[in-house]
């Protein structure tokens, strides 16, 4: 990894970041690849520990990251320009974040030049997450992990 001597992310918007800028952001950690639910009567956001059949879960990758919104419909598309719903990704994820003015944490990878220390830091979901092919979809429910604040 290069290290970032001119930690661009804290001087400039998000709306001014370079594609390579802002795919450099994402940290790795996969917790946006796990499958969501939604409480009908509320609105609100859960992810479940149940992880995208696309996901490969011991390395945090999307084994067809090429083809992803063709293979997965609900694939969330992060992209640079008209992305609106930062409110759907998890408090730690940089594009969050920075959104909400906040820094990145010494574990992301732009910080500790070092794309295993968002594992190291638990922050990932790897080896953590269920494969989608072993959870009945009746059964996601029984499988929350945490309320989108
Ligand atoms: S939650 Fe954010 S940082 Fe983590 S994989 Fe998804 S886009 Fe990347
Ligand atoms: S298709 Fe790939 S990038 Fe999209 S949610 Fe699934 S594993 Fe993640």
């Amino acid at each position: 990894m290069t290290p970032q001597n001119d930690r661009f992310w804290e001087t400039k918007d998000l709306s001014e970041l370079t594609s390579e800028e802002w795919e450099s952001l994402c940290d790795g950690c996969a917790i946006c690849c796990l499958h969501k639910i939604e409480e009908e009567k509320t609105g609100d956001i859960y992810y479940t520990y149940v992880s995208c059949l696309l996901l490969d879960n011991s390395t945090c990758r999307c084994k067809s990251y090429e083809n992803r919104f063709s293979q997965v419909k609900d694939c969330l598309k992060i992209k640079l320009k008209g992305f609106n719903r930062m409110h759907l990704l998890p408090e730690s994820c940089a594009y969050r974040r920075l959104s909400e003015s906040k820094n990145l944490e010494w574990w992301h990878p732009l910080i500790s030049n070092d794309p295993n220390t968002v594992h190291e830091a638990n922050i990932s979901i790897r080896d953590k997450a269920i494969p989608e092919e072993n959870v009945h979809p009746d059964e996601i429910i029984n499988f929350v992990f945490f309320k989108v604040e």
